[in-house]
């Protein structure tokens, strides 16, 4: 299984991920996660990208194609993987193209999650993540039992610098200008199909576990 996730922000990419790579045993690869364990870790990777991360901006194409080629060299993905804000850019997904090319075959499906503004607005403004597990929670769709501790692991929640309102504004429009186009990328390979990022979690699981099963990719 060889899966894209693409969609705006907020669209529930992440959350979807985490419970998909469980039930079907492959890896999650989010570029946003590993830039963010870089900044955390004061790497060099980290400070190149902070800068860029706190504004909205997309970082360098050449930078995360790297990361992400690097990755997917991994024993751990043979069987599969799963792209989780990656790749943002066409730029992104002809490199990813030629880095499959050299490892192993391509995508099996490009799930694109159509997601309305108002929704990944709410989503993004709302959320809240565990400094130590890195469990994510909403203030309101989804809060934790004590305000601000982690319900797993007792860790401090805390609100990503990226996601006030003004920066998710500049994240959905940059979504919009330089991820948009790869629909029209994917739709002519033929291996998008398009689901409902309104959803709730649980519905939008079981349509996932649905046209993977079609397609018999578990
Ligand atoms: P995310 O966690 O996917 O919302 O990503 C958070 C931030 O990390 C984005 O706003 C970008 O600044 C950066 N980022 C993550 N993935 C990419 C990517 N594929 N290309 C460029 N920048 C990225």
């Amino acid at each position: 299984m060889k899966l894209i996730l693409l969609g705006p922000p907020g669209a529930g990419k992440g959350t979807q991920s985490v419970e998909l790579c469980k039930r079907y045993g492959v890896p999650h690869i989010s570029t946003g996660d590993i830039l963010r364990q870089s900044v955390k870790a004061g790497l060099p990777l980290g400070l190149k990208a902070k800068s860029y991360m706190d504004k909205g901006e997309l970082v360098p194409d050449e930078v995360v194609i790297g990361i992400v080629a690097e990755r997917l060299k991994d024993k751990d993905t043979e069987k599969g993987f799963i792209l989780d804000g990656f790749p943002r850019t066409v730029k992104q997904a002809i490199g990813l193209d030629e880095a499959l090319k050299g490892i192993r075959s391509g995508i099996d499906m490009v799930i694109y999650f159509q997601t309305s503004p108002k929704v990944a607005i709410e989503r993004l403004t709302g959320r809240r993540v565990c400094k130590n597990c890195g469990f994510n929670y909403h203030i309101k769709n989804m809060p934790p039992k004590k305000e601000g501790i982690c319900d797993k692991c007792g860790g401090a929640l805390y609100q990503r610098p990226d996601d006030n309102e003004a920066t998710v504004l500049n994240r959905l429009k940059v979504y919009e200008d330089q991820t948009k186009p790869l629909v029209d990328y994917y739709s002519g390979k033929g291996i998008l199909k398009k689901v409902s990022g309104d959803l709730g979690v649980n519905d939008l699981f079981k349509v996932l576990s649905g046209l993977f099963a079609e397609a018999k990719l578990a």
